[in-house]
């Protein structure tokens, strides 16, 4: 059976974008490699502006009943700056709503169940081993001891960070040189708020710490560092009290976490940013982390995943050259990854470089930023829309 679209890959790119494409009409397949999906340690946490992009492909509610938690604020502590308040995100956010928590594994099931009904053949356990682009692009897959080539008039690559698919399709990988390292794991029993996402900065030591309440008593906190080798030690479930002093060393408050016990891996993954630019070509289109993966420190994975698949979804709803539907996918995926990959990088550079002439700069750029705040990227809200221009720029770093 030939079909209009093939996902390399059933995780949220492929299961939220197969189901969009089914309930349109068309006839989908998706292979993924996983029989049951586990804890990997990954994207709990989704900004307003992905939320909003959980309602254009009409998952809100979906995830909303099953999966997601929304929470109402936002706190960010930065050491050496003032005090202030958690963020109100349903008052103060473009979308009027906060951010989803969400239990990785769970939403990956309840959206590749969703796929199935709304039509798409979904193949679990279906490893695939190649790749061929073209006319008619066909993919190759082993299941169980057997192997099938499947062809369709497009195939979406949705195979996460390190995708093969873009590598057997010929892309080039670009990648940052710096990154943080990024340790988290799923808690029992932390005594942080239930609604409201919490992030602690400390500036001076290039770490930060994130606790993101993803289920009643279950939390996951994340600890980051610019400074690599301490944080690459945080790996595996005996460096629990010392991932736990990191957070604390970070401004967590100890109280949250004397009772904290792990409820899963603790695993460390190297942040730094890799993508493909223009990531379409010969009948493949790469979408999620395949196509971009950026820091996770800065939570903008999940939404920009959300944001390709409504994208591309569009884009091939509008006719029937396909070859320049993928075309126009690809370039506006460069703008707006462009545009977070830009403020991400001021961020890292302004708030997570221990360095002197970054704590110069800081003495500068933050008091400015506590008296304007829309100086500082709204990354939560806004993501990719707030502006990234060298005004923007000049603006955040206190050099107007
Ligand atoms: C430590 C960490 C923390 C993060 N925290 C956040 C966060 O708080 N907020 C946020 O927005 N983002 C976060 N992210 C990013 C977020 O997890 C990703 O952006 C998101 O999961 C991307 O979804 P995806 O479907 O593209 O890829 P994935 O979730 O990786 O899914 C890819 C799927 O493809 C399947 N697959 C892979 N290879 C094959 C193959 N050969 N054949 C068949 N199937 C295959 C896999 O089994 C998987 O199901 C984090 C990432 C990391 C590493």
């Amino acid at each position: 059976m030939r079909y209009d679209v093939i996902t390399v890959g059933g995780g949220l790119a492929g299961a939220a974008l197969a189901r969009a494409l089914a309930l349109a009409g068309m006839r989908v397949l998706v292979l993924e490699r996983e029989t049951r999906f586990r804890d990997r340690v990954r994207g709990e946490e989704m900004h307003c502006w992905g939320v909003g992009e959980t309602r254009a492909l009409g998952i809100y509610d979906l995830l909303k009943s099953s999966c997601a938690r929304e929470s109402r604020y936002w706190s960010v502590r930065v050491h050496g700056m003032p005090m202030v308040p958690p963020r109100d995100l349903v008052a103060t956010s473009p979308h009027r709503c906060g951010t989803f928590s969400v239990l990785h594994p769970a939403m990956q099931e309840v959206l590749l169940e969703a796929a199935a009904a709304a039509g798409a053949d979904v193949l679990r356990g279906a490893q695939v081993t190649g790749v061929e682009g073209g006319r008619s692009p066909t993919v190759r897959a082993r299941i169980g001891a057997g192997e099938q080539i499947y062809a369709a008039r497009l195939v979406v690559g949705a195979d996460g960070r390190d995708s093969v698919c873009r590598s057997m399709a010929g892309f080039e990988v670009e990648r940052d040189a710096d990154g943080m390292l990024v340790a988290g794991v799923l808690l029992d029993g932390a005594a942080a708020p239930d609604d409201t996402t919490a992030l602690f900065v400390r500036p001076d030591l290039g770490q930060l710490a994130i606790m993101v309440p993803v289920a009643p008593a279950q939390t996951r906190a994340y600890v980051a560092s610019a400074v690599l080798k301490e944080a690459r030690a945080l790996s595996g479930r005996g460096r629990l009290p010392a991932f736990i002093g990191a957070g604390i060393a970070a401004g967590v408050p100890a109280g949250w976490l004397d009772r904290a016990e792990a409820a899963g891996p603790l695993a460390c993954f190297d942040g730094s940013c890799r993508w493909v630019a223009h990531p379409y070509r010969d009948g493949v289109a790469l979408v999620g982390d395949a196509a971009g993966a950026t820091d996770p420190t800065f939570g903008c994975g999940l939404s920009l995943t959300l944001r390709d698949g409504r994208v591309l979804r569009d884009r091939l709803l509008e006719g029937e050259d396909w070859d320049a539907a993928a075309h126009a996918y690809a370039t506006e995926h460069d703008e707006y990854f462009g545009a977070i990959h830009r403020l991400t990088g001021w961020m890292r550079a302004l708030f997570y470089d221990p360095s002197e002439a970054a704590a110069s700069v800081r003495a500068r750029a933050l008091p400015l930023i506590a008296a304007e705040p829309d100086r500082r990227p709204d990354i939560v809200g806004l993501g990719p829309a707030f502006p990234s221009d060298e005004t923007a720029r000049r603006r955040f770093f206190g050099e107007i």
